[in-house]
């Protein structure tokens, strides 16, 4: 089970987590069958404070470290994984903008508007022709110099929490002289600006209440302090932070696997059927598989929250190779284990686990998109492979 730590920050975070996934836990299944967007889970986050758990202290947060929030992330995930996400996405940007070179007004304003007015934020580098913005690939969005700053036009596609984003961090190109590559950047865009328009475009198996959706961007003007800084320039230790802070993503998924292993047991305490004169839970092939769910998710669990205390204990500043190659572990870990640990869950309650008034279809479903999220396997344990031979 989670470790909450030492930390009074830490115990707060993940009670507040714990309260916040009962309610949006809750509402899932309702908002699933009438196809709407759970908007009220983001009132109560807000009034939770639990939006703020990254910003520094001094802006008017709880200044949180990774384990922390990783830890909490597991708990929110346990709940409603689509909102979990979304809160995930704004935990973390946050906790990456701190380090990413924003010019200190720029930076000083979107902690306000976070602080201030409740504005949530996610990047939006994904696009049709791109796939993954992790394999590399040059965005078709493009930032044209004007003599003032920018005009932006492009599309991008799974922008988690799209209905209740105010700041989206839009990677774009700008072109290069003739010849040329395009440098890659990221600009600030906030979701009032003229040109800006949410198209929903969301109808996926997984994670149906996330809002995946596009953000288009038709020739969106922005002045020159709305680009960020440029991909290219960040260090080794950079990137390991930010891959640090993927944990937080992970940890949603793991907490979909700890949540459907939690419903089975439940149920095979409770299912009788009449040709026993005991609980389901009682038999030998029930209990083994209840057995390997466990195994299952202690595995990705003490992994996952293993690699997070390391985290922030500061290894991506002494060793970013390392780190990053142990956060994808972890990551694999927390998604494919959760989705054995889901499996087994619905083998144990039979077919009950089929029907959509069970919360285990949605498990079953939900943590299937983790494999689409950074970083990918095949990434992970080529990373894996390399620390293990001593390449890294
Ligand atoms: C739940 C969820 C939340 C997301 N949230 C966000 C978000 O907030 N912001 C955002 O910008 N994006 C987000 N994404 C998008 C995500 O990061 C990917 O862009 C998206 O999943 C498409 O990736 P893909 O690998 O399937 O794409 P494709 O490029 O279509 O890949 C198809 C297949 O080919 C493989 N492949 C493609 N290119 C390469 C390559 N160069 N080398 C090796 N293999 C390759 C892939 O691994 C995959 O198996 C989200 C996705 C999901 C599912």
């Amino acid at each position: 089970m989670a470790d909450l730590g030492n930390t009074e920050t830490a115990r707060r975070l993940y009670e507040t987590a714990g309260a916040l996934a009962d309610i949006f836990g809750a509402r899932a299944a309702a908002h699933e069958a009438a196809g709407t967007f759970p908007y009220e889970n983001y009132d109560d986050l807000r009034r939770s404070g639990y939006h703020l758990a990254t910003v520094p202290e001094k802006y008017g947060g709880w200044g949180a470290n990774v384990a922390d929030v990783t830890r909490a992330q597991a708990r929110l995930g346990e709940g409603c994984a689509s909102t979990a996400l979304v809160v995930a996405m704004q935990l973390v940007q946050v906790a990456r903008i701190r380090r990413a070179g924003w010019p200190q007004a720029r930076l000083d304003g979107v902690l306000s508007g976070i602080v201030e007015k409740g504005y949530l934020i996610n990047t939006t580098a994904s696009e049709p022709a791109t796939g993954s913005p992790s394999r590399g690939g040059i965005p078709t969005t493009t930032a044209t110099p004007t003599g003032e700053g920018y005009e932006i036009t492009g599309r991008k596609t799974y922008s988690t929490g799209a209905p209740v984003l105010h700041y989206f961090i839009v990677s774009a190109a700008i072109p290069g002289p003739e010849g040329a590559k395009p440098q890659v950047s990221n600009f600030l865009v906030e979701r009032d600006q003229p040109g800006v328009s949410i198209e929903t475009t969301w109808n996926s198996l997984s994670l149906r209440l996330c809002g995946n959706d596009d953000v288009v961007l038709e020739r969106v003007r922005l002045d020159k302090a709305a680009l960020l800084s440029s991909a290219q320039k960040a260090t080794p230790q950079d990137v390991a932070y930010s891959a640090a802070w993927g944990l937080p993503v992970a940890a949603v998924y793991f907490g979909i696997g700890r949540a459907a292993s939690k419903y089975a047991a439940q149920y095979a305490r409770d299912r009788k059927p009449n040709s026993l004169d005991k609980s389901i839970a009682e038999l030998a092939h029930i209990q083994e598989k209840a057995g390997r769910m466990e195994l299952a998710l202690l595995e990705a669990e003490n992994t996952l929250f293993a690699v997070a205390d390391l985290a922030a204990s500061g290894e991506a500043d002494r060793n970013p190779s390392r780190m990053t190659a142990l956060v994808g572990a972890a990551k694999l870990l927390a998604t494919n284990r959760a989705m054995e640990a889901i499996d087994l869950a619905m083998r144990i309650a039979g077919s009950a686990s089929l029907s959509m008034e069970t919360p285990l279809q949605r498990y079953y479903r939900d943590a299937r998109a983790g494999l689409g999220n950074p970083p990918l396997d095949d990434v992970s344990t080529l990373n894996l492979g390399k620390l293990a031979l001593g390449l890294l």
